[in-house]
């Protein structure tokens, strides 16, 4: 234990400039933006990750939607992403919105996500654990067997399935989205998951299932 203690001592978390504006295409209205990102040697780095996850995308678009959830489901906002899958989406929008890196992260991409963020910042997330969710984790190619998700009993129990059933929602929406103009995008985004957000909450006062 002292062992995996020891690269944290007499360190200190990454200090970086209040944030004056927030990116114009993301919407979390519970978690403004706190601070800057900051600037990191390792930016400079040539990335090195062991775990290549399968996937494309189209040569025009933009290659998708970031959106978090807490363990009940409910959303707390998106972002637009710039590049498929880059682990310095995650690792702004915690570094920049939470005071301290949240004890859990659930995320499809979270094996590079942890190499990044300990390569930057390792104080601000040295109490996080980050796990690949069940349904993304036969997408992990020579992945560390540690990011199982399902193999821990406090993951198989928050049910990630609402974040998929809305993930499938929005892909229904993708053909009208994308060719929106950026104001009636986020004007049909923030809609649509307000939707999303209210039915879950409604069915769950009621112990419906969420049907929205
Ligand atoms: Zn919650
Ligand atoms: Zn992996």
């Amino acid at each position: 234990m002292e062992k995996t203690r020891a690269p944290f001592k007499g360190r200190e978390i990454h200090a970086t400039p209040v944030c004056e504006s927030d990116h114009s295409l993301s919407f979390f209205p519970s978690l403004p933006c706190l601070r800057k990102r900051g600037v990191y040697s390792a930016d400079k780095e040539k990335s090195t990750s062991g775990c290549q996850k399968n996937g494309g995308r189209h040569h025009a678009l933009f290659p998708g939607i970031f959106t978090t959830f807490c363990p009940h489901g409910i959303c707390y906002g998106f972002e637009v992403m710039e590049c498929a899958e880059s682990p310095n989406r995650p690792f702004t929008f915690l570094k920049t919105r939470f005071e301290r890196a949240p004890e859990i992260i659930i995320y499809d991409n979270t094996c590079n996500l942890h190499q990044y963020a300990l390569n930057r910042d390792p104080v601000f997330f040295s109490h996080t654990r980050m796990v690949v969710d069940g349904l993304h984790w036969d997408n992990h190619t020579a992945c560390a067997i540690g990011y199982k998700g399902l193999d821990y009993p406090f993951i198989r129990r928050i049910n990630t399935q609402i974040v998929e059933q809305n993930n499938a929602k929005l892909k229904k929406l993708k053909s009208s989205l994308s060719y929106m103009t950026p104001a009636h995008f986020l004007m049909s985004l923030k809609f649509f998951l307000w939707h999303c957000n209210f039915t879950l909450k409604r069915c769950s006062q009621s112990g419906r299932n969420n049907t929205c």
